[in-house]
């Protein structure tokens, strides 16, 4: 698994670094809120599993999944949703916490479809901010790093459904997916 990546982008450590930081900050801003952290699945797994238990005042978690049609390493902005939330978010503080932004599409769908649910408030965290390669723009409220335009995997982040395992965020070969 080691051997198919070409560089480590974010290691373990750097990123429990930014969970930490961006949990103080979301804990300070919701601290007389009640926040309810919406996870987009399944990517945000152990960012959201870090990230609630870095925020140290009452938070709410639900999960959402949706699927972008066209599959391989690209979005296509066409969106399914696989499974909503359990929760209402009528009057409800919503952060919406994702892996990685690339083209912004998926998250530009997924907060044009929450914003009709009448959220008091919807912001964004994520944890990596590929800004380059933007199509649609987004308001990031929280974001844990810059990462270049390269197709990245770990901490959460998959190939083919692999790698989502790997403790660190490095570049995939592209002879793994050529
Ligand atoms: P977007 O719609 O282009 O912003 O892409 C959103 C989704 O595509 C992310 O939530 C990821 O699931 C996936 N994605 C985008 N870039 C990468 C990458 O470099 N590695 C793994 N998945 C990615």
């Amino acid at each position: 698994m080691h051997d198919d990546i070409s560089e480590v982008l974010f290691s373990a450590d750097a990123i429990a670094g930014a969970v930490e930081r961006i949990g103080a900050k979301v804990a300070e801003d919701y601290a007389d809120r009640r926040l309810l952290v919406v996870g987009i699945l399944s990517g945000c797994f152990p960012f959201v599993a870090d990230l609630a238990r870095a925020i140290n005042v009452h938070v709410e978690v639900d999960f959402m999944a949706v699927s972008s049609y066209g599959g391989g390493t690209k979005s296509s902005g066409v969106v399914r949703t696989l499974k909503d939330l359990n929760t209402s978010i009528d009057g409800r503080e919503v952060l919406l916490v994702e892996d990685i932004i690339d083209t912004g599409l998926t998250l530009h769908y997924i907060i044009e479809n929450l914003r009709t649910r009448n959220p008091a408030s919807l912001e964004v965290c994520t944890l990596l901010d590929k800004a380059e390669a933007r199509a649609k723009k987004i308001d990031i409220k929280y974001s844990g790093f810059e990462c270049p335009n390269a197709f990245v995997v770990g901490y959460g982040l998959d190939y083919d459904g692999l790698y989502r395992n790997l403790p660190y965020i490095g570049v995939l070969k592209p002879e793994v997916y050529a």
